[in-house]
């Protein structure tokens, strides 16, 4: 499919509301309206409105749309059908219907019409690092797949030309035949015996592939990682997968993403976390420590005298990028009390007094003693 911008064609903005675009849609929309507009462009415009309507009105499709566009087809995650293929159009809208119930119209888009057999899909799993999963990356991975054979483009036939279509099903590859059956006579389709569902008769077949029309073929593939996304998630490239062996369309690659865990950071949805061991005296006196973010760099935070352990900080915006979106998760640095590995008699002895010094200072502790009385 050729690529187009469908901000351009709704004439809004990229970061346009879900009302904008739809005013915008629903204007664009009547001004072109087969039914009101006769001109020989009318209908091609029409069409390429609602094209992009049907992503840019839904939430899922449109975030797939910004983050992938619409040349190399991702189409969201999840094993998921978000983006649902942009060119599902079908058409013959009565009138001003359509206005009244937008999104059933479009809701079924993205079949795949007169689909005869789909090629396999290839199912993948590719491990990233914690931060390629939070700032996205890009990656070569090689698969090995069944592509058609470009000598024969496809036929079989030498040259590409040495067949000729297949009498029984005039090329189709499919049959209809007629069943008797106890419940009368049934009609049903099926591919084509003769021409074994391929539409072709080949007369000579082409050398380089015996005639089957594809091979199998590695192939470097470059893959789009979004920023964002998460262990176990999906990365599903629409029509990456093995050629079908007779007539259809290519399978999909779906690509399950592993990510690495960090050696200190714990992703939770979009928020990030760690336990940040103290000195014990750090949080009963207070002080600045220097903690690192996502980023790589490092912000200071500000312990306050006397914060318990278990304390947990939260640093706003400084976790995880949202997949698609401008929002950003938080970070959460619970803070724990460390004591230290030895005690010398002096540091023993000093303790002692503060623990004399401090009795009857412990509100929760007393608290507790009142209970087992
Ligand atoms: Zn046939
Ligand atoms: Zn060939």
């Amino acid at each position: 499919m050729a690529e187009k911008d469908f901000y351009k064609v709704l004439g809004v903005d990229k970061k346009a509301s879900q009302d904008e675009i739809k005013s915008a849609y629903r204007k664009l929309a009547k001004q072109y309206h087969p039914d009101i507009n006769k001109t020989p462009e009318a209908q091609e415009k029409f069409k390429e409105i609602n094209e992009a309507y049907e992503v840019l009105g839904d939430e899922k499709k449109r975030a797939n749309y910004d983050q992938f566009g619409s040349a190399n087809g991702f189409q969201g995650f999840n094993g998921g059908n978000a983006g649902g293929g942009f060119g599902g159009f079908s058409g013959g809208f009565g009138g001003f219907d359509i206005f009244n119930d937008i999104f059933s119209a479009f809701g079924g888009g993205g079949t795949r019409a007169n689909v005869m057999e789909q090629g396999e899909d290839i199912n993948l799993q590719m491990t990233i690092s914690f931060e390629e999963a939070v700032f996205g990356c890009k990656k070569d991975i090689s698969i090995s797949r069944i592509e058609k054979c470009e000598e024969c483009h496809g036929t079989g036939a030498k040259n590409g030309t040495e067949y000729t279509t297949c009498p029984d099903c005039n090329g189709t590859g499919r049959v209809r035949y007629t069943q008797n059956t106890i419940f009368g006579t049934t009609i049903r389709e099926g591919g084509c015996k003769r021409c074994d569902a391929t539409g072709k008769i080949i007369k000579e077949k082409c050398t380089f592939c015996s005639g089957k029309g594809y091979k199998k073929v590695n192939k470097i593939v470059s893959v789009k990682v979004p920023a964002g996304i998460d262990d176990g998630q999906v990365l599903r490239m629409e029509g990456y997968g093995n050629a079908p062996y007779k007539m259809g369309e290519n399978g999909d690659l779906n690509l399950k993403i592993k990510v690495q865990p960090h050696k200190l950071f714990v992703r939770n949805g979009f928020d990030i976390s760690y336990d940040l061991w103290l000195p014990f005296t750090t949080l009963i006196l207070g002080g600045k420590v220097d903690i690192p973010t996502l980023d790589g760099k490092k912000t200071t935070i500000e312990i306050k005298e006397l914060t318990q352990t278990g304390t947990i900080m939260r640093l706003k915006n400084k976790g995880i990028k949202y997949l698609n979106r401008e929002l950003y998760g938080d970070m959460l640095v619970t803070l724990k009390a460390e004591f230290p590995k030895t005690l010398d008699k002096a540091t023993k002895d000093n303790l002692k007094a503060l623990a004399n010094q401090t009795a009857g200072n412990y509100p929760k502790y007393k608290k507790f003693l009142d209970m087992v009385k």
